[in-house]
């Protein structure tokens, strides 16, 4: 724990915006607002937002994190990247899922495992938006315990053919490649990942309906029967699949962090707004002290979640800048777990208070604490369980030896 200790000095981190930074965030706030519109409407229709790869594309924002060495890609430190996510994720948690998976389970993850030609070929079609990516682990039958996924591969002539079930997917049905994960056929390790096109044969996807909330997000089914893919698509090592996967969801998770503490300070803007308007008993309601008491706890989980995710992309950064160091890893994935369960959590009670400071109006999905409610309610279930995360925390202060399960 020493070493841990070593990248969690607080008085060490510098949460500072530069100029540089700033004008990222500019950029991200600016379209956000032009896009608010747009994604309004798809919500009242209950329809996936089609729109976001051509507008962000537009506006070169699908590459934030990525290298400037392709394509669009912006070069954001973690703290900007971090800054940029929880702008987007104020919007509302459809619209952030969309960037979370392209850019941190997608480009990210690519970034981190790829060859030097498997990034050169793979990440500036995706920085300008030419493709999008996915992000397929769980199935039907392998969720929080995706070491138990069936999904499987056969080599042939130079190729891979995958068979197998993956659900819950994230723009399966949208997206131009995906990360896939299988084992060899009849074997229970050696876990690889791989880089699919969706176009290749054997590859077909079908949106999940009457979800409870995301309507403008597409969460799909995806059936592979032998779907191909080439040698050069194979992600990382081979037999690593697993240490790749499990990276790619460090990079998810530090982004539904920052998304939810974007829909916290949303619950909290339209709290104080409604408060500032509405009167009930003779006076403003935000002049009751029981309505002060939600706002009041709304505005202190914002100051919690986000000092907890400023202090995970600070650290996230460092590993970043030393990928090779173990400890630093370890010290990473424990400090994004905190930020993404706290900032979950209190993004939910955030909506759940700001529905009650509205009222009958709250109940309203034309209202925005709403839809928060509806939507952020994915995040204590996706990116890790409540329950997972909860154990890993856990795991932190144990340390080895008191895996709850292997
Ligand atoms: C809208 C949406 C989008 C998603 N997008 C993607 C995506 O793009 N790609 C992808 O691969 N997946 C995606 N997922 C899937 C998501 O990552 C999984 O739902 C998540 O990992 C949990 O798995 P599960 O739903 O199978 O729940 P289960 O693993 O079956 O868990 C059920 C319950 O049991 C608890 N539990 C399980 N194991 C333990 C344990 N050992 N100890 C204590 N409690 C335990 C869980 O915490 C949970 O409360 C998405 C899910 C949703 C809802």
């Amino acid at each position: 724990m020493l070493e841990q200790d070593e990248f969690m000095n607080l008085s060490k981190m510098n949460f500072d915006v530069s100029e540089e930074q700033a004008l990222v965030l500019e950029q991200v706030d600016r379209a956000c607002k032009e896009f608010r519109p747009i994604e309004d409407k798809f919500y009242l229709e209950h329809k996936i937002n089609d729109q976001i790869r051509p507008f962000f594309s537009k506006a070169h924002l699908l590459g934030i994190p990525t290298s400037r060495k392709y394509g669009d890609g912006q070069g954001a430190d973690m703290m900007t990247y971090a800054m940029a996510v929880e702008r987007i994720g104020r919007e509302g948690t459809g619209l952030r899922t969309f960037f979370s998976v392209h850019m941190a389970l997608g480009q990210m993850t690519i970034q981190h495992w790829g060859t030097e030609e498997q990034k050169a070929r793979l990440l500036p079609p995706a920085t300008r938006g030419d493709k999008v990516l996915a992000f397929g682990l769980t199935e039907p039958s392998a969720g929080s315990d995706p070491a138990s996924l069936t999904t499987y591969f056969e080599e042939k002539g130079g190729k891979y053919y995958l068979t197998g079930q993956k659900m819950w997917i994230s723009l399966g049905s949208t997206a131009d490649q995906i990360l896939v994960f299988a084992y060899p056929k009849g074997r229970r390790e050696g876990m690889c990942g791989f880089v699919m096109d969706t176009t290749t044969p054997g590859y077909k996807a079908e949106v999940i309906p009457h979800k409870l909330g995301l309507p403008t997000a597409d969460t799909s089914t995806v059936y592979l029967d032998k779907a191909e893919v080439s040698k050069e698509d194979v992600l990382g090592p081979p037999g690593k699949g697993m240490s790749v996967a499990l990276s790619g969801l460090m990079n998810g998770r530090l982004s539904v962090a920052a998304g939810c503490v974007g829909v916290i300070q949303d619950c909290l803007d339209e709290a104080v707004r409604y408060a500032g308007v509405r009167f009930q008993h003779g006076k403003l309601i935000g002049k009751h002290q029981l309505i002060q008491r939600h706002i009041g706890l709304i505005s202190l989980n914002l100051d919690a979640a986000k000092l907890l995710l400023l202090k995970a992309a600070f650290i996230k950064q460092k590993y970043e800048e030393d990928p090779k160091n173990v400890d630093l890893r370890d010290a990473t994935d424990q400090a994004i777990t905190k930020a993404k369960y706290f900032a979950a959590n209190a993004s939910f009670d955030a909506a759940n208070r700001a529905v009650q400071v509205f009222g009958a109006n709250g109940y309203s999905l034309e209202n925005r604490p709403a839809r928060h409610l509806a939507d952020s309610r994915v995040t204590m279930i996706y990116e890790g369980a409540n329950e997972i995360l909860e154990q890993k925390i856990a795991l932190g202060s144990l340390g080895k030896g008191f895996e709850a399960y292997s």
